[in-house]
Protein backbone atom coordinates (compact mmCIF):
# COMPACT_ATOMS: atom_id res chain seq x y z
CA UNK A 1 0.00 0.00 0.00
CA UNK A 2 1.05 3.36 -0.45
CA UNK A 3 0.42 6.74 0.85
CA UNK A 4 0.55 9.08 -1.66
CA UNK A 5 -3.04 9.70 -2.56
CA UNK A 6 -4.55 8.80 0.74
CA UNK A 7 -6.57 10.97 3.30
CA UNK A 8 -4.71 12.82 6.26
CA UNK A 9 -5.81 10.46 8.31
CA UNK A 10 -5.95 7.34 6.46
CA UNK A 11 -1.96 8.32 5.74
CA UNK A 12 -1.01 9.05 9.78
CA UNK A 13 -3.03 5.19 10.61
CA UNK A 14 -0.95 2.90 8.74
CA UNK A 15 2.06 4.92 8.48
CA UNK A 16 4.18 2.55 10.80
CA UNK A 17 2.70 -0.37 9.47
CA UNK A 18 3.73 -0.09 5.74
CA UNK A 19 7.24 -0.39 7.17
CA UNK A 20 7.01 -3.83 8.01
CA UNK A 21 6.96 -3.93 11.62
CA UNK A 22 8.02 -7.47 13.70
CA UNK A 23 4.75 -9.94 14.37
CA UNK A 24 2.67 -6.99 12.06
CA UNK A 25 2.76 -4.55 14.85
CA UNK A 26 0.85 -1.79 14.54
CA UNK A 27 2.84 0.67 16.34
CA UNK A 28 6.25 1.32 15.72
CA UNK A 29 7.75 -0.08 19.16
CA UNK A 30 9.51 2.40 21.79
CA UNK A 31 13.11 1.81 21.37
CA UNK A 32 14.55 2.31 24.69
CA UNK A 33 17.93 1.97 24.02
CA UNK A 34 21.00 4.61 24.21
CA UNK A 35 23.47 3.65 22.02
CA UNK A 36 23.84 0.81 18.97
CA UNK A 37 25.76 -1.92 18.50
CA UNK A 38 27.91 -2.91 15.54
CA UNK A 39 29.74 -6.32 14.24
CA UNK A 40 31.69 -4.54 11.71
CA UNK A 41 33.89 -1.76 13.36
CA UNK A 42 34.30 -0.42 10.05
CA UNK A 43 30.33 0.05 10.17
CA UNK A 44 30.50 1.76 13.30
CA UNK A 45 32.67 4.29 11.47
CA UNK A 46 31.01 4.56 8.17
CA UNK A 47 28.12 5.32 10.24
CA UNK A 48 29.89 8.23 12.25
CA UNK A 49 31.48 9.71 9.00
CA UNK A 50 27.70 9.66 7.06
CA UNK A 51 28.67 7.28 4.64
CA UNK A 52 27.12 5.07 5.98
CA UNK A 53 22.68 5.37 7.46
CA UNK A 54 22.18 4.16 11.23
CA UNK A 55 21.99 4.94 15.03
CA UNK A 56 24.59 5.97 16.69
CA UNK A 57 23.67 7.32 20.35
CA UNK A 58 20.42 8.58 21.34
CA UNK A 59 20.87 12.18 21.46
CA UNK A 60 20.91 12.62 18.39
CA UNK A 61 18.35 9.71 16.48
CA UNK A 62 16.64 7.14 18.02
CA UNK A 63 14.09 4.57 15.72
CA UNK A 64 10.77 5.64 17.25
CA UNK A 65 11.47 9.13 17.12
CA UNK A 66 12.07 8.57 13.30
CA UNK A 67 9.41 7.35 12.63
CA UNK A 68 7.50 10.33 14.14
CA UNK A 69 9.70 12.37 12.27
CA UNK A 70 8.48 10.75 8.78
CA UNK A 71 4.97 10.75 10.12
CA UNK A 72 5.07 14.48 10.88
CA UNK A 73 7.20 15.03 7.36
CA UNK A 74 3.86 13.58 5.75
CA UNK A 75 1.56 15.35 7.23
CA UNK A 76 2.84 18.41 6.36
CA UNK A 77 3.92 17.68 2.96
CA UNK A 78 7.78 18.09 3.40
CA UNK A 79 11.31 16.86 2.76
CA UNK A 80 11.94 16.00 6.31
CA UNK A 81 11.35 16.49 10.13
CA UNK A 82 13.74 16.87 13.37
CA UNK A 83 11.53 16.15 16.77
CA UNK A 84 12.58 18.25 19.78
CA UNK A 85 11.57 17.49 23.70
CA UNK A 86 9.15 20.70 23.45
CA UNK A 87 7.92 23.25 20.46
CA UNK A 88 9.98 25.58 22.60
CA UNK A 89 13.51 23.90 21.72
CA UNK A 90 12.27 23.46 18.15
CA UNK A 91 12.15 27.36 17.83
CA UNK A 92 15.25 27.20 20.26
CA UNK A 93 16.90 25.29 17.47
CA UNK A 94 16.14 27.13 14.69
CA UNK A 95 18.17 30.41 15.68
CA UNK A 96 20.93 28.32 17.57
CA UNK A 97 21.64 26.15 14.31
CA UNK A 98 21.10 28.82 11.43
CA UNK A 99 21.53 32.61 12.68
CA UNK A 100 24.95 34.46 13.61
CA UNK A 101 25.90 38.00 14.72
CA UNK A 102 25.11 40.44 12.33
CA UNK A 103 22.35 38.69 10.92
CA UNK A 104 18.36 40.76 11.18
CA UNK A 105 15.06 38.78 11.28
CA UNK A 106 11.66 39.82 10.45
CA UNK A 107 9.26 38.79 12.93
CA UNK A 108 5.51 39.03 13.00
CA UNK A 109 5.05 40.93 16.62
CA UNK A 110 1.56 39.26 17.27
CA UNK A 111 3.72 36.41 18.59
CA UNK A 112 3.56 33.42 21.39
CA UNK A 113 4.92 34.85 24.34
CA UNK A 114 8.25 32.75 25.08
CA UNK A 115 8.76 33.60 21.21
CA UNK A 116 8.87 36.93 21.94
CA UNK A 117 10.66 36.29 24.86
CA UNK A 118 13.43 34.15 22.72
CA UNK A 119 13.73 37.42 20.74
CA UNK A 120 15.12 39.45 23.39
CA UNK A 121 17.65 37.19 24.12
CA UNK A 122 18.11 37.06 20.45
CA UNK A 123 18.72 40.70 20.10
CA UNK A 124 21.37 40.67 23.03
CA UNK A 125 23.30 38.40 20.93
CA UNK A 126 24.00 40.27 18.19
CA UNK A 127 21.12 39.57 15.97
CA UNK A 128 18.97 42.25 14.90
CA UNK A 129 14.80 41.29 15.25
CA UNK A 130 12.40 44.04 13.73
CA UNK A 131 9.05 43.17 14.92
CA UNK A 132 6.08 44.02 12.58
CA UNK A 133 2.32 43.70 11.69
CA UNK A 134 2.84 40.67 9.30
CA UNK A 135 -1.19 40.88 8.45
CA UNK A 136 0.40 43.35 5.74
CA UNK A 137 2.82 41.81 4.14
CA UNK A 138 4.10 45.76 2.59
CA UNK A 139 4.88 45.74 6.62
CA UNK A 140 7.35 42.55 6.47
CA UNK A 141 8.48 43.96 3.08
CA UNK A 142 9.68 47.61 4.40
CA UNK A 143 12.11 45.99 7.26
CA UNK A 144 13.78 43.63 5.05
CA UNK A 145 17.30 44.76 5.28
CA UNK A 146 20.40 43.12 3.07
CA UNK A 147 21.15 41.03 5.84
CA UNK A 148 17.81 40.01 6.50
CA UNK A 149 18.47 35.97 7.18
CA UNK A 150 14.85 34.88 8.18
CA UNK A 151 11.18 35.92 8.01
CA UNK A 152 9.26 34.24 10.96
CA UNK A 153 5.36 34.11 11.71
CA UNK A 154 2.86 32.07 13.11
CA UNK A 155 -0.25 30.99 10.96
CA UNK A 156 -3.22 32.09 14.00
CA UNK A 157 -1.27 34.26 16.58
CA UNK A 158 -2.68 33.56 20.09
CA UNK A 159 -4.48 35.56 21.75
CA UNK A 160 -5.97 37.89 19.04
CA UNK A 161 -6.13 35.85 16.02
CA UNK A 162 -4.68 37.71 13.51
CA UNK A 163 -3.80 35.97 10.57
CA UNK A 164 -0.20 36.53 8.72
CA UNK A 165 -0.72 37.24 5.32
CA UNK A 166 1.24 34.01 4.84
CA UNK A 167 0.65 33.69 0.95
CA UNK A 168 2.12 37.19 0.29
CA UNK A 169 5.02 36.91 2.71
CA UNK A 170 5.91 33.14 1.40
CA UNK A 171 5.94 35.14 -2.21
CA UNK A 172 8.04 37.91 -1.27
CA UNK A 173 10.52 35.94 1.05
CA UNK A 174 10.92 32.90 -2.54
CA UNK A 175 11.94 36.90 -4.44
CA UNK A 176 14.09 37.72 -2.38
CA UNK A 177 15.73 34.26 -1.39
CA UNK A 178 14.66 34.82 2.24
CA UNK A 179 13.94 31.84 4.33
CA UNK A 180 10.86 31.91 5.68
CA UNK A 181 9.49 30.16 9.09
CA UNK A 182 6.17 29.41 9.55
CA UNK A 183 5.38 27.95 13.10
CA UNK A 184 2.19 26.02 12.02
CA UNK A 185 0.90 25.14 15.70
CA UNK A 186 -2.02 26.73 15.68
CA UNK A 187 -3.59 25.62 12.64
CA UNK A 188 -1.61 22.50 12.75
CA UNK A 189 -0.82 20.56 9.39
CA UNK A 190 -4.64 19.36 9.49
CA UNK A 191 -5.67 22.60 8.88
CA UNK A 192 -3.08 24.17 7.07
CA UNK A 193 0.16 22.87 5.54
CA UNK A 194 2.66 26.04 5.17
CA UNK A 195 4.38 24.21 1.92
CA UNK A 196 1.66 25.69 0.46
CA UNK A 197 2.82 29.47 0.93
CA UNK A 198 5.96 28.96 0.31
CA UNK A 199 7.83 28.03 3.66
CA UNK A 200 11.06 26.61 3.89
CA UNK A 201 10.80 25.71 7.37
CA UNK A 202 7.88 24.62 9.40
CA UNK A 203 7.95 24.62 13.08
CA UNK A 204 5.31 22.81 15.48
CA UNK A 205 4.74 22.55 18.84
CA UNK A 206 3.42 18.81 18.86
CA UNK A 207 2.21 19.15 22.93
CA UNK A 208 -1.13 21.47 21.64
CA UNK A 209 -3.32 19.76 19.11
CA UNK A 210 -0.52 17.27 17.13
CA UNK A 211 -0.32 15.26 20.53
CA UNK A 212 -3.39 16.68 21.90
CA UNK A 213 -4.42 15.37 25.12
CA UNK A 214 -2.01 17.41 27.64
CA UNK A 215 -0.01 14.54 28.71
CA UNK A 216 3.28 14.96 26.72
CA UNK A 217 5.69 17.80 25.30
CA UNK A 218 7.22 18.05 21.99
CA UNK A 219 8.06 20.10 18.95
CA UNK A 220 8.98 19.50 15.46
CA UNK A 221 10.98 21.13 12.69
CA UNK A 222 10.25 20.39 9.17
CA UNK A 223 11.84 21.53 6.05
CA UNK A 224 9.90 21.57 2.70
CA UNK A 225 12.14 21.32 0.11
CA UNK A 226 11.43 25.23 -0.59
CA UNK A 227 14.39 26.97 0.37
CA UNK A 228 17.76 26.68 -1.68
CA UNK A 229 20.43 25.83 1.53
CA UNK A 230 23.18 26.45 -1.67
CA UNK A 231 22.23 29.66 -0.91
CA UNK A 232 22.11 30.51 2.46
CA UNK A 233 25.50 32.05 4.11
CA UNK A 234 25.46 30.42 7.52
CA UNK A 235 25.49 26.65 6.47
CA UNK A 236 29.04 25.75 7.67
CA UNK A 237 31.79 23.88 5.59
CA UNK A 238 31.02 20.41 6.61
CA UNK A 239 28.08 20.50 6.08
CA UNK A 240 28.27 21.67 2.35
CA UNK A 241 29.47 18.38 1.61
CA UNK A 242 26.24 16.93 1.73
CA UNK A 243 23.25 17.38 -1.31
CA UNK A 244 21.89 21.17 -0.61
CA UNK A 245 18.45 19.74 0.03
CA UNK A 246 19.89 18.05 3.21
CA UNK A 247 22.28 20.88 4.69
CA UNK A 248 19.95 23.17 6.63
CA UNK A 249 18.28 20.05 8.27
CA UNK A 250 21.70 18.16 8.85
CA UNK A 251 22.80 21.62 10.82
CA UNK A 252 20.38 21.68 13.01
CA UNK A 253 20.37 18.08 14.06
CA UNK A 254 24.23 18.70 15.12
CA UNK A 255 24.53 22.23 15.54
CA UNK A 256 21.08 22.39 17.52
CA UNK A 257 19.59 18.76 19.07
CA UNK A 258 22.87 17.08 19.25
CA UNK A 259 24.92 20.28 20.72
CA UNK A 260 22.04 21.22 23.03
CA UNK A 261 20.74 18.36 23.60
CA UNK A 262 16.94 18.73 23.93
CA UNK A 263 15.92 15.41 22.40
CA UNK A 264 12.62 13.93 22.16
CA UNK A 265 12.37 11.00 24.45
CA UNK A 266 11.41 7.73 22.68
CA UNK A 267 8.20 7.43 25.43
CA UNK A 268 6.91 10.96 24.27
CA UNK A 269 7.24 10.51 20.67
CA UNK A 270 5.28 7.20 20.78
CA UNK A 271 2.45 9.28 22.65
CA UNK A 272 2.68 11.62 20.10
CA UNK A 273 2.06 9.33 17.45
CA UNK A 274 -1.01 7.95 18.74
CA UNK A 275 -2.21 11.36 19.34
CA UNK A 276 -1.83 12.31 15.69
CA UNK A 277 -3.69 9.34 14.80
CA UNK A 278 -6.88 11.15 15.86
CA UNK A 279 -5.86 15.49 15.05
CA UNK A 280 -8.24 15.35 12.22
CA UNK A 281 -11.22 13.95 14.02
CA UNK A 282 -10.46 16.07 17.05
CA UNK A 283 -9.95 19.31 14.85
CA UNK A 284 -13.36 19.29 13.23
CA UNK A 285 -15.19 19.15 16.48
CA UNK A 286 -12.79 21.73 18.37
CA UNK A 287 -13.55 23.98 15.19
CA UNK A 288 -16.96 23.30 15.16
CA UNK A 289 -17.29 23.82 18.94
CA UNK A 290 -15.31 27.21 18.78
CA UNK A 291 -17.27 28.27 16.08
CA UNK A 292 -20.66 27.80 17.59
CA UNK A 293 -19.37 29.37 20.92
CA UNK A 294 -18.07 32.69 19.94
CA UNK A 295 -21.01 33.12 17.88
CA UNK A 296 -23.08 32.68 20.53
CA UNK A 297 -21.29 35.49 22.51
CA UNK A 298 -20.76 37.09 19.87
CA UNK A 299 -24.22 38.02 19.57
CA UNK A 300 -25.02 38.77 23.43
CA UNK A 301 -25.06 41.93 24.28
CA UNK A 302 -23.26 41.49 27.47
CA UNK A 303 -20.07 40.48 25.63
CA UNK A 304 -18.26 43.94 24.05
CA UNK A 305 -15.99 41.52 21.22
CA UNK A 306 -15.17 38.56 20.52
CA UNK A 307 -11.52 37.75 18.46
CA UNK A 308 -12.59 34.60 16.15
CA UNK A 309 -11.49 34.16 12.32
CA UNK A 310 -14.83 32.32 11.86
CA UNK A 311 -16.77 35.54 12.43
CA UNK A 312 -17.75 37.58 9.36
CA UNK A 313 -16.36 40.68 11.60
CA UNK A 314 -12.61 39.20 11.99
CA UNK A 315 -10.56 41.62 10.01
CA UNK A 316 -8.54 38.54 8.54
CA UNK A 317 -11.91 36.44 8.13
CA UNK A 318 -11.46 36.21 4.03
CA UNK A 319 -7.49 35.13 4.49
CA UNK A 320 -8.42 32.49 6.88
CA UNK A 321 -11.71 31.01 4.20
CA UNK A 322 -9.09 30.98 1.72
CA UNK A 323 -6.08 29.50 3.33
CA UNK A 324 -7.41 27.08 6.26
CA UNK A 325 -9.74 24.36 6.42
CA UNK A 326 -11.48 25.92 9.16
CA UNK A 327 -11.18 28.51 11.28
CA UNK A 328 -8.92 26.83 14.81
CA UNK A 329 -9.97 25.71 17.71
CA UNK A 330 -8.53 28.93 20.12
CA UNK A 331 -10.68 32.52 20.49
CA UNK A 332 -10.64 35.11 22.93
CA UNK A 333 -13.23 37.56 23.83
CA UNK A 334 -13.72 40.41 26.02
CA UNK A 335 -17.09 40.99 28.16
CA UNK A 336 -18.65 44.33 28.93
CA UNK A 337 -17.12 46.36 31.75
CA UNK A 338 -20.03 45.52 34.02
CA UNK A 339 -18.64 41.52 34.71
CA UNK A 340 -15.58 41.32 35.91
CA UNK A 341 -13.15 38.82 33.58
CA UNK A 342 -12.04 37.00 37.06
CA UNK A 343 -15.62 36.03 38.23
CA UNK A 344 -17.05 35.09 34.84
CA UNK A 345 -14.19 32.43 34.91
CA UNK A 346 -15.07 31.40 38.53
CA UNK A 347 -18.32 30.99 37.11
CA UNK A 348 -17.56 28.12 34.61
CA UNK A 349 -18.00 24.90 35.24
CA UNK A 350 -16.48 22.95 32.37
CA UNK A 351 -13.76 25.14 31.06
CA UNK A 352 -10.72 24.87 33.07
CA UNK A 353 -8.56 27.62 34.46
CA UNK A 354 -5.31 26.82 32.70
CA UNK A 355 -2.67 27.75 30.29
CA UNK A 356 -2.21 25.60 27.41
CA UNK A 357 -4.36 24.93 24.31
CA UNK A 358 -5.25 22.65 21.77
CA UNK A 359 -5.70 19.97 23.93
CA UNK A 360 -9.30 17.58 24.19
CA UNK A 361 -10.32 19.82 26.98
CA UNK A 362 -11.86 23.24 26.45
CA UNK A 363 -9.50 25.84 28.75
CA UNK A 364 -9.86 29.24 29.25
CA UNK A 365 -7.28 31.93 30.81
CA UNK A 366 -7.36 35.89 31.93
CA UNK A 367 -4.28 36.59 29.32
CA UNK A 368 -3.04 39.59 30.62
CA UNK A 369 -2.94 38.54 34.17
CA UNK A 370 -0.86 35.33 33.52
CA UNK A 371 0.75 34.26 30.45
CA UNK A 372 1.20 38.09 29.11
CA UNK A 373 2.13 39.41 32.24
CA UNK A 374 5.88 39.28 32.80
CA UNK A 375 6.07 41.15 28.88
CA UNK A 376 4.43 44.56 30.85
CA UNK A 377 1.85 47.02 30.15
CA UNK A 378 3.31 48.65 27.27
CA UNK A 379 3.83 45.66 24.95
CA UNK A 380 0.27 44.13 25.73
CA UNK A 381 -0.97 47.23 24.10
CA UNK A 382 1.12 46.72 20.99
CA UNK A 383 -0.46 43.69 20.67
CA UNK A 384 -3.91 44.36 21.71
CA UNK A 385 -4.39 42.61 24.68
CA UNK A 386 -6.96 44.00 26.83
CA UNK A 387 -6.95 43.66 30.93
CA UNK A 388 -10.33 41.46 30.21
CA UNK A 389 -9.18 39.66 27.59
CA UNK A 390 -10.28 36.15 28.20
CA UNK A 391 -8.13 33.11 25.67
CA UNK A 392 -10.30 30.16 25.15
CA UNK A 393 -8.87 26.98 23.72
CA UNK A 394 -11.78 24.83 22.90
CA UNK A 395 -11.67 21.13 23.40
CA UNK A 396 -13.84 18.20 22.15
CA UNK A 397 -16.25 18.53 24.59
CA UNK A 398 -20.22 17.69 23.30
CA UNK A 399 -21.08 21.04 21.91
CA UNK A 400 -24.41 21.81 23.81
CA UNK A 401 -22.29 21.23 26.70
CA UNK A 402 -19.90 23.74 26.15
CA UNK A 403 -21.79 25.74 24.65
CA UNK A 404 -23.62 26.17 27.64
CA UNK A 405 -20.96 26.61 29.95
CA UNK A 406 -19.72 29.63 28.46
CA UNK A 407 -24.02 31.21 28.07
CA UNK A 408 -24.69 30.22 31.52
CA UNK A 409 -21.45 32.14 33.26
CA UNK A 410 -22.82 35.28 31.41
CA UNK A 411 -25.50 35.45 34.12
CA UNK A 412 -24.46 36.72 37.56
C1 LIG B 1 2.87 26.32 22.75
C2 LIG B 1 3.46 26.99 21.60
C3 LIG B 1 4.82 26.93 21.37
C4 LIG B 1 5.78 26.24 22.32
O1 LIG B 1 5.53 24.87 22.40
P1 LIG B 1 5.91 24.01 23.72
O2 LIG B 1 5.70 22.62 23.25
O3 LIG B 1 4.97 24.43 24.80
O4 LIG B 1 7.31 24.32 24.06
C5 LIG B 1 5.34 27.56 20.26
N1 LIG B 1 4.54 28.23 19.42
C6 LIG B 1 3.21 28.31 19.60
C7 LIG B 1 2.37 29.05 18.60
C8 LIG B 1 2.62 27.69 20.69
O5 LIG B 1 1.30 27.78 20.88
Amino acid sequence: MTSANKGFTTTILHHDRQKSIEHGSVHKPVHTAVMYGYKDARELADVFQGKASGYRYGRQGNPTVSALEEKLTSMEGGKGSICFSTGMAAIGAVFQALLRQGDHIVSSSFLFGNTNSVWQTVATQGVQVSMVDATDVEHVRAALKPETRMVFVETIANPRTQIADLKRIGALCAERGILFVVDNTMTSPYLFRPVAVGAGLVVNSLTKSIAGHGNVLGGAITDTGLFDWSAYPNIADNFRKQPAAMQGLSQIRAKALRDFGASLSPDAAHQIAIGAETLALRMERACHNAKTIAEALAADERVAVVHYPGLASHPQHALATELFRHYGGLFSFELKPEIDCFDYLNRMQLAINATHLGDTRTLVIPVAHTIFFEMGAARRAEMGIADSLIRVSVGIEDTADIVHDFTQALQA
